[in-house]
């Protein structure tokens, strides 16, 4: 813990945090310089029981990637592929129904459906891929896409950003992912995505699809290129967007996978460096109702010890997850229910099957 009168003491912000007062920026960025991490997670897990007692939830989910093809070429990306280009691959609308029937005999409760930024699939693609996973599954959600694919459709079918989220909303999808927001710094995108949806143009499409009565969630890709100041500057970009319009469910703190990737020189990040980020996405978004520690980016053991580090929610089985394994993600691909149940019961947490939208289904296992 923190000694008072320390000169790095983090005693005045844990003051405001048990007083329940929200963070400024420079003491974002005292937290992510310290290395006082028993205090954040200390901190952080105060303000996890006060929004949701002892509960984590889990979520019984199924990814389809229905295309690796994409033109943005993002050099952090080791997941997409040019046309034409060995290992591109696109499914069909048909394919992509039949993978998400294949995933509703092992009872998950949302299909998670998203791509890259393809050259040639428009609007009506999606509306119908969408409306036809809905007719074979009325009672399975939907989450589909990111703010990136959605800008890229949206001005490929000449159709504005706000009707492509209705439109898409109407066909049957639930939820927009957060995913593609890595970090929102101008100097950053520059280097990590040139090609693709500014930060601007990500947390204004997140914003439409609010007004549209689309929920999303929000991520954040680091331990690449980003310095840890910009880290605290998407952090409250986020924060600022939430208290607009309380659309976001959870956050979602996403570590960079070098392997295969333009960036794979740089080191992976350490467990330190995940559970502090997990801390401090908690006390920073004071108006986020979930942190998620994805247990397959972080791997299983940091998302256990994250549930006493902010984190009230490990995510999913993710039965076929693409993109992060591309990118050399040790852990598999999916996980038996009963172990995620066990690694929330031995952390000392009720576990909570939720849905996409946080409601509970099961919970006393
Ligand atoms: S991160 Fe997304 S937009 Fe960038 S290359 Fe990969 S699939 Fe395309």
């Amino acid at each position: 813990m923190t000694t008072v009168g320390h000169p790095n003491s983090l005693a005045d912000i844990a003051g405001k945090v048990l007083a329940g007062e929200r963070l400024s920026r420079d003491e974002g960025i005292r937290m992510i310089l310290s290395h006082e991490l028993a205090t954040l997670g200390y901190l952080a897990d105060v303000v996890r029981k006060r929004k949701v007692g002892d509960h984590a939830y889990f979520l019984n989910n199924h990814h389809i990637n229905h295309s690796n093809v994409c033109l943005s070429c993002c050099p952090f990306c080791a997941f997409s592929r040019l046309p034409g280009q060995e290992g591109a691959y696109t499914l069909t609308a048909d394919q992509v129904v039949e993978k998400a029937v294949s995933a509703a005999a092992h009872d998950v409760t949302e299909v998670y459906i998203l791509g890259g930024n393809h050259p040639e699939l428009p609007l009506a693609h999606f509306e119908d891929m969408f409306r036809r996973v809905k007719e074979r599954l009325p009672g399975v959600s939907i989450k589909g896409l990111t703010p990136t694919e959605v800008d890229h459709i949206s001005r490929l079918s000449g159709v504005d950003a706000r009707e492509t989220l209705v439109r898409l909303k109407n066909a049957g999808m639930g939820m927009l992912s957060g995913g593609g927001a890595e970090v929102f710094s101008v100097r950053v995108r520059k280097k990590i995505c040139p090609a693709k949806a500014t930060g601007e143009r990500w947390l204004e499409i997140c914003r439409l699809a609010h007004e549209a009565g689309i929920p999303t969630t929000a991520t954040m890709l680091y331990g690449h290129v980003e310095t840890l100041e910009e880290r605290v500057d998407h952090l409250l970009a986020l924060r600022e967007l939430q208290d607009e319009t309380g659309g976001i469910a959870t956050f979602i703190p996403l570590p960079f996978h070098p392997a295969g990737t333009q960036l794979a020189k740089l080191p992976r990040t350490t467990a330190f460096e995940d559970l502090k980020m997990i801390a401090i996405a908690r006390l920073m978004l004071d108006n986020f109702p979930h942190i998620t520690a994805f247990w397959f980016s972080v791997g299983e053991r940091v998302a256990q010890i994250a549930l006493s580090f902010g984190a009230d929610d490990v995510y999913g089985p993710v039965h076929e997850e693409m993109i992060v394994h591309a990118a050399g993600a040790e852990e598999a691909q999916a996980i038996e229910l009963s172990a995620l149940v066990n690694m929330i019961k031995s952390a000392g947490r009720v576990p909570a099957e939720r849905d996409t939208f946080y409601r509970v289904i099961r919970e006393g296992f």
